[in-house]
């Protein structure tokens, strides 16, 4: 197990492919255990492909297919993620959801639905008569016909989870490569030679994370099994004056197609319509489109018409990695050290913490040794970026202590000088003015960046020309793994 005897090639035990939600928890999970683990990510940051870009709902999975491991790891994320956002400081809101009939068709559905949120383990759906609906959402539009509550559908956030994971995963001693495209795949008798834009990886054993890459690296591998359909989803987001219109989860019955345009509050105090669902042959089409710009006002007319005179403040477009299989698509070839995760579609933000520990069991089983740490470092503390929690601004004890904490900068998400200072010097830092958003949600409110973003990038270079550089220099050099404390 040690990567770096002398005379030998420094090999990782484990390399995982892929630094999204489900990439960042296989890596924590697996350095939890006596394992050197890089994380081999294309991007420049952690949590830039899908993760950053969905409807952020912590998903109980009443609505998943019973029986199905994708049914099985969402309920069990819902509880994992939970526990680890408690500890970590993840924002979550417990808003509950309510499922809206608008046809018979549908309204004779939900019974239905009701049984399947019981046969996978969730047992407290309620069906409730139209005026029970109006009651909990007095601005839907007219011709409810009847809804089923879901009271533990819950919103989150997005993007510190993923941060979250990966920073723990770095603190327990994973090596976070970014800019590290893998570009080839060797598979040797000893380890497997991962060429990079970056340099070359080795390791005894590789999981491909890639998300709507996926395809792509189990081809370098050898594999045909699947091929991934990018599914875009696009989605408005409304100005915070809308959020006393929508104080829970809004969600349409879903179909084949997936779960349908929900509204849901946002976690930084928003409201949000979408998401579309539009197969495409681009992977990295996340722009928006007129057509679903049209589709949604279309649905949003209907759903509830008060929230369409409020403000949109920004609209995006996520692309879920969609394949043929019918279920998440995580295998193990032993022969090769080699386990892929695919076609996490609708819920791998949900189910990101169980998959990891079910890729764990699969590596084991398929013979890679694990002997869990004596000792672990604690999870990260993550800084709150949820509107329902204590920000920076709001605690004067904070700001008497570091004047920083009350100098906002950006005025419409009340975001500090400290907030941007302390994203740039985080152990994965903000290496750009995207990623500092995704950290602070500076440049995210009304504005858009028009009224603060000169002062934010300001600090942003000044805050980036001062820190030590962190990242791989990104030239071309094998990568060595991190000595084991
Ligand atoms: C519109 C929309 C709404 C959604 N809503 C929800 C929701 O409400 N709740 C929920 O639980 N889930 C939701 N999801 C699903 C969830 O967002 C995804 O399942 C999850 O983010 C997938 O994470 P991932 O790590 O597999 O993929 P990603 O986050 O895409 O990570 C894969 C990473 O692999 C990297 N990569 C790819 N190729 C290579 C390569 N060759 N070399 C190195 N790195 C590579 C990419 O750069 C990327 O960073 C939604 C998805 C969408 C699109």
């Amino acid at each position: 197990m040690d990567p770096t005897s002398a005379g030998r090639d420094p090999v990782f035990d484990v390399a995982v492919i892929g630094a999204g939600i489900v990439g960042a928890a296989i890596a924590r999970e697996l350095s939890g255990y006596q394992l050197s683990v890089a994380l081999v990510e294309a991007r420049d940051d952690v949590g830039d492909g899908t993760s950053k870009a969905n409807t952020a709902i912590l998903h109980t999975g009443f609505d998943a297919k019973p029986g199905t491991l994708e049914s099985r790891l969402v309920s069990q994320g819902y509880a994992l993620l939970s526990a680890y956002a408690e500890k970590t400081g993840i924002p979550v809101e417990r808003t509950g959801a309510v499922l809206v009939a608008w046809t018979e068709e549908e309204l004779a559905a939900l019974p239905g639905l009701r049984e399947k949120a019981e046969a996978n383990g969730y047992p407290h759906c309620r069906l409730i008569d139209p005026d029970e609906v109006y009651r909990a959402l007095p601005a839907l539009g007219e011709g409810v016909l009847g809804g089923l509550t879901v009271p533990d559908e819950s919103i989150i956030c997005t993007w510190t989870t993923n941060l979250a994971l990966a920073t723990d995963a770095r603190g327990r001693g994973t090596e976070v490569l970014l800019d590290h495209a893998v570009t080839e795949v060797a598979v040797g008798a000893e380890h497997t030679t991962l060429t990079t834009r970056g340099g070359t990886v080795r390791a005894r054993w590789v999981v491909n994370a890639a998300g709507l890459g996926a395809d792509v690296i189990d081809g370098l591998f050898g594999h045909r099994r699947f091929t991934v359909t990018p599914r875009r989803g696009e989605l408005f987001v409304f100005d915070k004056l809308a959020r006393p219109l929508a104080d829970r989860i809004v969600l349409p019955v879903p179909t084949s197609r997936g779960k349908g345009v929900l509204i849901s509050p946002t976690i930084y105090g928003n409201v949000m319509l979408g998401p579309t669902s539009e197969d495409l042959d681009d992977k990295t089409a996340t722009g928006t489109s007129e057509s679903g710009f049209e589709f949604l006002l279309g649905k949003g007319e209907r759903l509830m018409p008060r929230l369409l005179q409020e403000e949109v403040t920004a609209s995006y477009a996520g692309l879920r990695a969609a394949v043929d299989h019918g279920d998440y698509l995580i295998e193990a070839t032993a022969e090769q050290r080699y386990l892929l995760v695919g076609g996490i579609r609708s819920t791998g933000l949900t189910a990101g913490i169980a998959i990891a520990e079910h890729v764990t069991g699969l590596l084991a089983d398929a013979g890679l040794e694990l002997t869990p740490r004596a000792e672990l470092p604690e999870p990260p503390r993550m800084p709150n970026i949820g509107e329902a929690g204590r920000r920076p601004y709001q605690d004067a004890e904070r700001i008497a202590a570091d004047p920083a904490y009350g100098t906002v900068v950006c005025f419409c998400e009340r975001v500090t000088a400290g907030e941007i200072r302390d994203a740039c010097q985080a152990p994965l830092p903000a290496r750009t003015p995207e990623g500092l958003r995704r950290r602070t949600r500076a440049m995210n409110g009304r504005c858009q960046g028009f009224f603060c973003g000169a002062e934010v990038n300001r600090l942003f270079d000044e805050q980036t020309r001062t820190a030590a550089p962190t990242g791989p220099a990104g030239d071309d050099r094998a990568v060595t793994p991190r000595q084991e404390a």
